[in-house]
């Protein structure tokens, strides 16, 4: 299993968003796919339909209680795309673990010798703490959405120099696959120049393609539906499968056959 943290510190920038989309994409590609939600906020599980009720284990109880992998796992409608749910006891979760030896390992060991599914996505909080190290460490390669904003750049070095810390403290390994442009507006100058400026500081590692600012990206999560099944045809959703296209050509040749 290849296992990708979505992650940005910065609040709203489209990483859930991106993370349901990205992953459902994969899973009508033909990927078994498994998408976990690390977020208390628990906003990939609301959006992927899993109601409060129905989230019997959680992303917590993996963490925290260390249950397995598989009792946590859930379906979802989505076939070929499963899901471990958030609760809010995850926010307690940093406290929880401060105190453990192996507390930035926790997640990287549940998701050890997985083999049920083919690429995984964790949809991180907007923060650089615990849950965030974990996803980091227990990822082969990170994406991050990236909001076309004035101060976009500076949150993103703070970002870089955690994933510097984590290659080298708890896994060298750790790749970036790409930088994802979110919520791009073309009337909005201020979008370009930003994007401009990202493109020529960081080159290749920008997605060619770009998530447009469309509404339907925004309704979808209220009916409980990926955007790509509420609106297959926006231009949001194709903006996603077009994301997960270049996605699948930059992963490890290997994994790509499957
Ligand atoms: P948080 O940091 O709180 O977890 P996030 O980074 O996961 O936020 P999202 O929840 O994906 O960000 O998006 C923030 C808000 O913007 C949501 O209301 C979402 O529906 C909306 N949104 C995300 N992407 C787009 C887009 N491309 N066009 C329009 N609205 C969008
Ligand atoms: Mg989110």
């Amino acid at each position: 299993m290849i296992t990708i943290a979505i992650a940005n510190q910065k609040g709203g920038v489209g990483k859930t968003t991106t993370a349901i989309n990205i992953a459902t994409a994969m899973a009508a590609t033909g990927w078994r796919t498994l998408l976990i939600d690390l977020d208390p906020q628990g906003n990939a599980s609301t959006g992927m339909g899993v109601d409060q009720g129905d989230r019997e284990r959680s992303s917590y109880d993996l963490l925290v209680e260390q249950v397995p992998l598989s009792e946590c796992v859930q379906g979802t409608d989505i076939p070929g795309l499963d899901i471990v749910p958030a609760t809010v006891d995850l926010s307690g979760a940093e406290v929880e673990l401060v105190s453990v030896e192996d507390r930035t390992a926790r997640l990287s060991g549940a998701l050890s010798g997985h083999m049920g599914h083919e690429i995984c996505f964790i949809d991180c909080p907007p923060s650089l703490g615990l849950l965030t190290l974990n996803a980091l460490s227990a990822s082969d390669t990170l994406m991050v959405p990236l909001q076309c904003e004035f101060f976009a750049l500076e949150g993103l070095s703070q970002l870089l120099q955690t994933v510097e810390r984590v290659q080298q403290r708890f896994n060298p390994d750790l790749s970036i696959v790409g930088v994802v442009l979110t919520m791009f507006d073309r009337r909005n100058r201020l979008t370009d120049q930003v994007s401009d400026d990202v493109r020529e500081c960081l080159g290749n590692l920008v997605f060619e393609s770009v998530i447009p600012r469309n509404v339907r990206l925004s309704e979808a999560p209220s009916y409980g539906m990926p955007a790509l099944v509420y609106d297959h045809g926006c231009s949001g959703s194709r903006a996603y499968i077009s994301l997960a296209r270049e996605l699948i050509s930059r992963l490890p040749e290997k994994r790509k056959a499957a």
